[in-house]
């Protein structure tokens, strides 16, 4: 690797950190590639996905499965929470906390180890409310 490909990557990763630290809510790898073509250019998928995967190495990402937007993206270190899907725009928001009462959810006689749940509707900047 030449000084130049070196400092290339350094600025594509630090792009796409810029784009987490700006965007607080779970993203697509098309969102960061869209976001991230603010902050430096050239930047295509590929590079995206090389330094999506170092920072999930790295414990600055993490993956999150969602059921309808796929693979989503978000910084760790958050501690237990949900997530919001706005069907009209795409986007998932970071919801604080939990609302579930786990010693009430299961069935007498089951044993719970953990849940996921993801709430879905509309969002305020879809509904007008925020411009
Ligand atoms: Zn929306
Ligand atoms: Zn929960």
């Amino acid at each position: 690797m030449n000084s130049n490909t070196a400092r290339r990557k350094t600025r594509q990763r630090t792009a796409i950190e810029q784009v987490f630290s700006k965007h607080e809510r779970p993203l697509r790898v098309d969102e960061v590639l869209a976001y991230g073509r603010q902050f430096v250019e050239p930047l295509d998928k590929a590079t995206v996905y090389r330094n999506l995967n170092i920072l999930v190495d790295n414990f600055w990402l993490k993956r999150l499965f969602h059921p309808s937007l796929g693979t989503l993206y978000e910084r760790t270190g958050k501690g237990h929470h949900h997530h919001f899907h706005c069907r009209e725009c795409n986007r998932a928001f970071e919801l604080p906390g939990c609302a579930l009462k786990e010693d009430v959810a299961a069935p007498d006689g089951f044993v719970l180890e953990d849940h996921e749940i993801f709430l879905f509707g509309v969002c305020q900047s879809c509904l007008g409310v925020v411009k």
